[in-house]
C-alpha cells in the first residue's frame, strides 16, 4: 500500500462508517469494511508518522448526530479489538498470560446492536446515551424508557453506569421490514441497523412500537467493590437486567477456543443476532493495570464469528412456477462462499419487492444467508452503478407453458391448471416427507412420470403397473417393485397428511391437524362458518379452502376413496391444566419431545412452535435457548419437564 492508497482508503473507510454509524443505512458489508480496516491498521503500523489523525483506527464509532441532544459518558466507552482465527486468539491470551500468569477469561455472547449506556442515580434511571464517539453520545433517555428490559429503578442507591447492546430479535426484524416494504419505505439491512435506527427514533411511539431489547455486557463509572466481572455480571443480572445465559470462564486458549465452537453452533438458536464472542479479563484489577489504546480496552477482544454477509453481483433471474401456479423470481448470483456454503441462488420474493428494491441485473448487492434460511437479497449498492444494468421486466407469459399470465400485484400466476410445472410440483409436494412420505418418488422420477404421459395428475399414480415402470428408462425390476408398494403403503395414512397432501394453498401441517381432528376425513363438507370458528384460521385460508372444494371437489372424492385415510379417534380429554392452553416445549427433555407433545396434545392442549403472547406455558428441558428467553421477556409462566408431569399426575 502506498500512502496515496493509504489515505483513500481511510476516507473510504470514514465514508463507510458515516453511513454505518451515523445514518443507520450502510453501503458495504462488515466484512469488506474489516478487511480495508486491516489493511490500514498493518500501513500505520509500518508507517506510525503518517497516521491520520481521524483515521477510523484512532477513534471509536462516529460523532453523534444533531437530532438529539448531545451527552457526556460518565467514564469512556470503547470499541473491542477483532480477533478472527485461533492463532490470534493465541497470541492475544498469550500476551496477557505473559505478564500476569494465571488469569481468568470471562467469556460471552457478543450481540450485534447498537451500544448504550444507562446512568443510575439514587436507583433511578436518570439518563440513556448512545455510545457515539466514545466520549460524547445521543441521549436517547425517553426512547430507553420504551425498553422494557430497562429497569427504570434499580435497587442500588450510588451513581453507575450500566452498558449493554440494544438489540432486535430477528423475527421481529423481518416482520419491520414487511412493514416498511408495504409502506414504501427503505428497509433495514440488517437487525444491527434496525436496532440503532429504532433506538435513534425522534418519535418515542416508533421505538416503543418496535419491541428492542437490552443485553447488559458490562459496568462504566462505579464505586463497586466486587472484584471480577463475572461476579459483577451476577449482579447485573440480580437487578433486573436480562441474563445472556450462554457465559463461561475459561483459563486458556484452548478452553476458550472449544467454548467458541459450542457458540458457534448455538448462533442460529439465539433469537437475536449474534457476531462473535467477546473474551474479557475477569480480574478488575489486572483489568486496571491493563488499560487502554486509543480505541479498545487491552483486556478485551471480540473472537468474531464468520461473516453470514456477502458482497456479491446479480447475474440474472430466473422464474419458477410453483404448484399454486405462483410465478417466484430467483436470483443468480455470482458463487459466494458463507460459513461454507457456496451460495448461488437467493430468493427474490416477488416482483413488486424488486421494483420496491430496485433492483437490476448486475447490480452490486449483499447477500445474507443465516443458518438455513435461504439466502436473501438483503440491499442493493445503487451508488455503484455504472449504467450498464438492467431492470428486471415483469413477466407476461408463463416460462413453462407459455400461457398468458395473471398479474394480481404482489403475485403473478399461471392459471393454466394442466401447466407442467404445476402438476409436477403438486405431485412432488404430494409425496414429500410433509406429506404422503412416498419413498423414492423424488424430483427427477416425478418428471420422468409427467413427461411418458403416465402421471398426469395425481390419482394417476395409483394406478401405475410394473409393465408401465419396467418400460420406462431407467426402472429396473427392483425400482419399480420398490415404487409400487410405496405408493401402494399410503392407503390408510393419517387423515391430516391426506388433507396436507392436497397442497391447499395457505393449508400447511398445523391447519391440516386441526381440519382433521374437527371434521375428520370429510373435512370438504364444512362450513365457511364452521372452519372460520376454528383456532388460527383467518379470512384468507378459508377462501382458499372453499375454493380449492369447489374446483376440484370431484379429484377429493377419488383420492380419499384410494387413500382411505383412517379418521382421528376422537378421545374427550379429562380437565387438567393444560386443556384447552397453547403450550411450547423447547429444550432436550428426557423422553423425544414428540413424546411430549404427544401427550399434551391427548391432554387437549394446542402445541405451537413459537413463543408469543398468547402462549399460555413454556415446558422447558435442558439447553433451553431462545424460546425460554422469550417466555422469560412476555412473561409466559415456565415449567420445567418434571413439574409438567408432577401437574399431569396431581390432575
Ligand atoms: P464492534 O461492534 O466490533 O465491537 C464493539 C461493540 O460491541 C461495543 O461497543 C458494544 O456495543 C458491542 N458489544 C456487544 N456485545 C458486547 C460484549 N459482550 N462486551 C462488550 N461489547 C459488546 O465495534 P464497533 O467499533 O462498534 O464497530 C466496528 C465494526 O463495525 C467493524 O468491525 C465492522 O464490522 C462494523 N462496521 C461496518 C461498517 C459497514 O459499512 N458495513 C462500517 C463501520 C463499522
Amino acid at each position: 500500500m502506498t500512502n496515496t492508497d493509504y489515505k483513500t482508503a481511510v476516507e473510504q473507510l470514514k465514508k463507510y462508517s458515516y453511513h454505518y454509524y451515523v445514518l443507520d443505512d450502510p453501503i458495504t458489508t462488515d466484512e469488506e469494511y474489516d478487511i480495508l480496516y486491516h489493511q490500514v491498521v498493518a500501513y500505520e503500523h509500518e508507517h506510525p508518522d503518517q497516521i491520520i489523525i481521524d483515521s477510523p483506527t484512532q477513534r471509536v464509532g462516529d460523532v453523534p448526530q444533531d437530532k438529539f441532544e448531545k451527552a457526556p459518558h460518565l467514564s469512556r466507552m470503547w470499541s473491542l479489538e477483532d480477533l478472527f482465527n485461533e492463532q490470534e486468539l493465541e497470541t492475544w491470551v498469550n500476551r496477557i498470560t505473559k505478564g500476569y500468569g494465571e488469569v481468568r477469561f470471562y467469556c460471552e455472547p457478543k450481540f450485534d446492536g447498537a451500544s448504550l449506556n444507562l446512568i443510575y442515580d439514587k436507583g433511578v434511571l436518570v439518563q440513556a446515551i448512545t455510545r457515539g464517539d466514545g466520549v460524547e453520545g445521543e441521549d436517547v433517555t425517553q426512547n430507553a424508557k420504551t425498553i422494557q428490559s430497562i429497569p427504570l429503578s434499580i435497587d442500588y442507591q450510588e451513581r453507575i453506569e450500566i452498558r449493554g447492546e440494544v438489540v432486535i430479535f430477528k423475527e421481529d426484524f423481518e416482520k419491520i421490514n414487511e412493514e416498511r416494504l408495504k409502506n414504501r419505505e427503505s428497509l433495514f439491512a440488517n437487525p444491527r441497523n434496525a436496532a440503532a435506527g429504532s433506538l435513534r427514533q425522534l418519535d418515542t411511539r416508533i421505538t416503543a412500537a418496535r419491541r428492542l431489547v437490552f443485553m447488559p455486557y458490562g459496568i462504566g463509572f462505579n464505586a463497586l467493590e466486587i472484584k471480577n466481572l463475572s461476579e459483577r455480571m451476577e449482579w447485573v443480572y440480580a437487578l433486573g437486567f436480562r441474563n445472556p445465559h450462554m457465559t463461561h470462564l475459561c483459563e486458556t486458549a484452548e478452553q476458550i477456543e472449544a467454548f467458541y465452537h459450542e457458540m458457534r453452533v448455538e448462533r442460529d438458536n439465539f433469537a437475536m443476532l449474534l457476531d462473535g464472542m467477546v473474551i474479557k479479563v475477569d480480574a478488575i484489577a489486572v483489568q486496571d493495570e491493563l488499560g487502554y489504546t486509543v480505541k479498545n480496552p487491552r483486556w478485551a477482544a471480540a473472537y468474531k464469528f464468520p461473516a453470514i454477509e456477502k458482497l456479491t453481483r446479480l447475474r440474472e433471474v430466473i422464474l419458477q412456477v410453483g404448484r399454486s401456479g405462483v410465478v417466484t423470481p430467483v436470483a443468480i448470483v455470482e458463487p459466494v462462499s458463507i460459513e461454507g456454503v457456496v451460495v448461488e441462488r437467493s430468493t427474490l420474493h416477488n416482483f413488486d419487492e424488486i421494483e420496491r428494491k430496485d433492483i437490476r441485473i448486475g447490480d452490486k448487492v449483499i447477500i445474507l444467508r443465516s443458518g438455513d434460511v435461504i439466502p436473501k437479497i438483503i440491499k442493493v449498492i445503487a451508488s455503484e452503478r455504472d449504467g450498464s444494468e438492467k431492470v428486471i421486466p415483469r413477466p407476461t407469459q408463463c416460462p413453462v407453458c407459455n400461457s398468458e399470465l395473471l398479474d394480481e400485484g404482489a403475485l403473478i400466476k399461471c392459471q393454466n391448471l394442466d401447466c407442467e410445472a404445476r402438476v409436477v410440483n403438486s405431485i412432488i409436494y404430494f409425496a414429500s416427507k410433509q406429506c404422503l412420505n412416498i419413498d423414492g418418488l423424488g424430483d427427477k422420477i416425478v418428471e420422468a412420470l409427467h413427461q411418458s404421459g403416465l402421471v398426469r395428475e395425481l390419482i394417476d399414480l395409483f394406478n401405475l403397473t410394473m409393465e408401465q415402470l419396467l418400460a420406462l428408462e431407467g426402472f429396473k425390476e427392483k425400482k419399480s417393485r420398490n415404487l409400487i408398494d410405496a405408493i401402494g403403503a399410503v392407503k390408510g395414512c393419517d387423515c391430516w397428511r391426506f388433507i396436507n397432501a392436497l397442497g391447499i394453498e395457505h393449508i400447511g401441517e398445523v391447519a391440516s391437524k386441526t381440519l382433521c381432528t374437527v371434521f375428520g376425513t370429510a373435512f370438504d363438507t364444512a362450513s365457511r362458518e364452521e372452519i372460520l370458528a376454528l383456532d388460527g384460521f383467518g379470512g384468507e385460508m378459508v377462501e382458499s379452502i372453499l375454493e380449492f372444494v369447489r374446483v376440484n371437489g370431484a379429484k377429493i372424492n377419488a383420492l380419499r376413496e384410494v387413500l382411505q385415510p383412517t379418521e382421528p379417534i376422537k378421545k374427550i380429554a379429562v380437565d387438567n391444566p393444560f386443556k384447552g392452553k397453547t403450550v411450547v416445549v423447547t429444550g432436550a427433555m428426557s423422553v423425544s419431545r414428540d413424546i411430549v407433545k404427544a401427550m399434551l396434545e391427548e391432554l387437549g392442549a394446542k402445541v405451537a412452535s413459537s413463543v408469543s403472547k398468547k402462549t399460555d406455558f413454556v415446558i422447558y428441558g435442558e439447553d433451553a435457548g431462545s424460546k425460554y428467553d422469550k417466555a422469560v421477556e412476555l412473561g409466559i409462566p415456565l415449567l420445567m419437564e418434571l413439574e409438567f408431569r408432577e401437574k399431569i399426575s396431581a390432575s
